[in-house]
């Protein structure tokens, strides 16, 4: 059975193919003219809740909300309960690790590694897992490579690997929802450079706080959070960088000011990488009036002057790559209150539209720069190249057809079909189109949450199909 998707566009070649996908039910062509065919999107920054937490979110909800926005591969960041951080855990009464251990596992990197077998279940995304920077992510105590390095490629013994090992392994490390403490940075960055691994740095760190600090903070009565503490720790990991050459990846970038210092360190050469997340280029501090809550993250969203300075450090190329910071909540706990509702929404699944809607229909970037900050810079991120479409449109596709003199026939496609290609392993690929108008439906969404602010909101771009691996692991054709 197969689906054929005619006259669509290679995202960065602009040829136009013919594109056959393997699919149930009976065969199906289908018009693709306008449709963009490109790798898949990634996305280096997901909170999956799962162990501890699954309430909110689990592995299968959360890739399944990810196959859904168009992503092909994730990184599962290590606020779990118990934290990611290797240990064996030693307490079985402890939050969340009866979940593991019941599951036959000892530590939390064990477990997620081998999630499908432990759970019988065909997860639909890629991942692989970032190991938290601290004992228990407490902030104490550095974490211990004896834990976790047998799991990092190049360090760990991999003739000893399973599937699933060499499937998720350990490629980064993160304190995410909080910075690295001053106290234990020098020895976190010493185990970085140990292994090879890179640092993703929360930055942000205060102290008190709910909000942005400003005209919306004092209007709520919400005790504010001023602008500069991102900055604080931004400055400091340059510095970092500069002294150890360890590179630092910067989460969710959010100040004029943060971009400035990152616009001079990559000017300076230093490995210095960053991201931002759709909800900074789509909303300032305003949204708090509107949204309540859900408009309630860390770092808070910021001033409209900070909203229009995140887009030009897009538009410049000072960021890197867009990631959602996937950060699901049942809407119980979010309608704590400013004070004590938790921070973070949820993005997976509206990520694609909300951008493409601000950037490209604001006419910031093109649709194809949308592409390289969703799809490939993520990737590159990663550890990993993302799929060449251009180069598979190459190397599989049927002659073009020719007419009986050799000459090729005017307006006949050659044909990518994945039905008959050979070894389609690292096909990651995502049926987009640009120009789908549509009004974000939470209650449509394939995360357990329902914690964004984005609900009836009108964007354009929409994700039709999730290929990877040759299979199509999500449709909307
Ligand atoms: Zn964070
Ligand atoms: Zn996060």
């Amino acid at each position: 059975m197969m689906i054929t998707l005619r006259n669509i566009k290679v995202w960065d070649t602009d040829e136009v193919i013919d594109l056959r996908l393997p699919a149930d039910g009976a065969d199906r062509e289908i018009d693709a003219t306008g449709l963009i065919l490109a790798p898949g999107l990634e996305d280096p920054h997901v909170h999956f809740r799962d162990p501890g937490q699954t309430y909110k979110e689990s592995m299968a909800s959360g890739c399944a909300a990810a196959a859904s926005g168009g992503y092909t591969h994730v990184l599962v960041m290590p606020n779990t309960v118990p934290a990611m951080d290797g240990a064996t855990l030693a307490d079985p009464s402890a939050p969340g690790a009866s979940e593991v251990l019941d599951a036959g596992y000892d530590n939390v990197i064990d477990y997620l590694q081998h999630y499908g077998e432990a759970h019988g279940v065909d997860l639909p995304v890629r991942y692989d897992l970032c190991v938290a920077a601290s004992k228990g992510r407490e902030g104490h105590e550095a974490s211990d490579p004896a834990d976790w390095g047998r799991y990092v490629p190049g360090v760990g013994d991999e003739s000893t690997w399973t599937d699933a090992m060499r499937a998720h392994p350990v490629t980064a490390m993160s304190d995410d929802g909080a910075a690295v403490p001053e106290a234990i940075l020098d020895q976190v960055l010493a185990n970085l450079k140990a292994t090879g691994l890179y640092l993703i740095e929360h930055c942000e760190h205060h102290d008190t706080g709910a909000v942005n600090e400003g005209p919306v903070s004092r209007k709520l009565g919400v005790p504010g959070i001023p602008e500069d503490t991102e900055l604080k720790i931004v400055a400091r990991d340059i510095a970092k960088a500069r002294e150890t050459g360890v590179h630092i990846h910067f989460q969710h970038v959010s100040t004029a000011i943060s971009f400035e210092a990152i616009r001079q360190a990559k000017a300076e050469g230093l490995p210095i990488t960053c991201e931002t997340a759709p909800h900074y280029l789509a909303l300032s501090d305003e949204a708090l009036l509107e949204y309540g809550t859900l408009a309630k993250m860390n770092p808070p969203l910021r001033s409209e002057a900070d909203r229009q300075a995140t887009i030009a450090a897009i538009a410049d190329g000072t960021v890197d790559l867009l990631a959602t910071d996937h950060a699901p909540h049942t809407l119980e706990e979010k309608a704590l209150g400013f004070l004590e509702a938790p921070n973070g929404i949820i993005g997976l699944e509206c990520a694609y539209g909300v951008c493409h809607k601000v950037l490209v229909d604001g006419g910031h970037i093109s649709d194809r720069r949308l592409i390289e900050l969703m799809a490939v810079e993520p990737a590159r991120l990663m550890g990993h190249e993302p799929t060449d479409v251009a180069a598979l449109v190459e190397a599989w596709s049927e002659p073009a057809p020719t007419g009986a003199d050799g000459t090729r026939e005017p307006g006949r496609n050659r044909m990518l079909d994945l039905t008959r290609a050979g070894d389609v392993d690292g096909v990651d690929l995502v049926v987009l189109d640009t120009a789908r108008a549509w009004t974000v439906d939470p209650e449509r969404f394939h995360s357990k949450a329902r914690n964004t602010p984005f609900g009836g909101w009108q964007v354009t771009g929409m994700p039709l199909a999730t290929v990877i691996g040759g299979k199509v692991a999500f449709s909307r054709l």
